[in-house]
């Protein structure tokens, strides 16, 4: 990193961020500042092992703040988790939340916060109409959320992804007060992730921003937004995965990964439509997902954000920009973090393209693709997606 200083910042959009290496230090003094005094940190099972975490608790502790670890749940957290994480919180008495990991742990911790307050079972708060009305505010825990991956953007978002494992689907919890008070990204704490992991979720991160970006929802600033998360993405992601302990690359994918998830504001689109069935049937890697079916989409989309892309594709200095450099750009750096060009080659076939093209239809994400697909044309974007064919 070019010096500690240069990146560091503190921003109030759209939620208190203490932005800088290091600063992890002042987690204590935030939840303090946020009334709490016996906290509750919700992360993973293989988090809850590693130093970043203990040190976090004793870091607490050591400040005179209670801290206990709730870390039972699974990479596609469900129901169940965020039930068992709500009678922690209750049996140990605790006034807030620390949500600590990744897109799992950060979800799995805003449902607990949302749920503690509540009496209703947690598919009552799904985000359908104005069921976010039946949430009793004042009930609700205060979060502070610490990412140590680069991808979800969960820690700026208002909505946690839940999985119904009855019924094999992923579900949308929304509430706009589920947006963490705070927000710590120190690009220490993701010095340690695989480079699998980085380029999955850094492309997780790129898809929030590209659909975010082909959205017609009208928002403007949110769309500004998404440009520069993809640039952002561009110039760091390759060096993330390349030197895992480039801390300034660590920390610009943390923000690509905070600005994805704040653009996508405008909603997101066909990716995410297909990720979320594909991820609950087959509890595969969302952001792996997202990558692989990427360049599918924007094909199937292309009628519809021709000159959008080619405007992308001018403020990312592409060569001779057009839709055409863009999907190059994309293939190419696909290829270069290692993700797997086709969905055969993490063992998902064509069985069930019916099923899920059923579930992608009316997925919330669906309605703000630059194209209304039918039940026909989500098979065959899987299809394509699934035999590895561009056209
Ligand atoms: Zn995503």
């Amino acid at each position: 990193m070019r010096s500690n200083d240069f990146l560091r910042a503190d921003w109030n959009y759209p939620t208190a961020i203490k932005v800088g290496a290091g600063r992890i230090k002042e987690l204590p003094g935030l939840c303090r500042s946020l009334g709490m005094h016996h906290v509750l940190l919700v992360t993973d099972p293989g988090l809850a092992q590693m130093a970043i975490v203990q040190q976090a608790v004793a870091d607490c502790q050591s400040a005179g703040l209670g801290c206990a670890v709730f870390s039972n749940i699974k990479s596609n957290p469900t129901e169940k988790n965020v039930t068992d994480g709500v009678l922690a919180y209750r049996a140990g008495k605790h006034d807030g939340v620390i949500a600590f990991g990744g897109g799992s742990a950060l979800d799995a911790a805003k449902a607990i916060a949302l749920m503690v307050g509540q009496d209703r079972p947690l598919w009552d708060f799904e985000d359908i109409g104005d069921n976010y009305l039946r949430v009793y505010v004042a009930g609700m825990a205060p979060v502070v959320a610490v990412p140590t991956t680069a991808g979800t953007g969960s820690e700026v978002g208002r909505a946690s992804v839940i999985t119904d494992d009855k019924a094999h689907v992923k579900r949308i919890i929304f509430h706009a007060r589920m947006l963490p008070a705070a927000v710590i990204l120190d690009p220490g704490l993701s010095i340690g992730l695989p480079a699998r992991l980085t380029a999955a979720t850094g492309m997780d991160a790129l898809s929030h921003s590209l659909e975010a970006y082909c959205s017609p929802f009208y928002h403007p600033m949110a769309a500004g937004i998404a440009l520069e998360g993809i640039r952002l993405v561009k110039e760091w992601l390759p060096v993330a995965v390349r030197d895992g302990g480039n801390l300034e690359a660590r920390l610009q994918m943390l923000v690509a990964s905070s600005m994805g998830a704040t653009a996508f504001q405008r909603g997101l689109g066909a990716m995410h439509a297909l990720a979320h069935p594909l991820g609950a049937l087959y509890d595969a890697h969302h952001g792996t997902l997202n990558a692989i079916l990427m360049p599918y989409v924007l094909l199937a989309n292309r009628a519809a954000i021709d000159m959008r892309i080619t405007s992308l594709a001018r403020y990312l200095d592409l060569p001779q920009p057009s839709f055409g450099a863009l999907l190059d750009w994309v293939l190419a750096l696909r290829e270069q973090i290692g993700i797997p060009h086709t969905l055969a080659a993490i063992g998902i076939d064509a069985a069930q393209a019916e099923r899920i093209a059923r579930m992608a239809v009316v997925d919330g994400s669906a309605a703000t693709n630059p194209i209304q697909f039918n039940e026909d044309e989500y098979a065959d974007i899987l299809s394509k997606a699934v035999a590895g064919s561009l056209f």
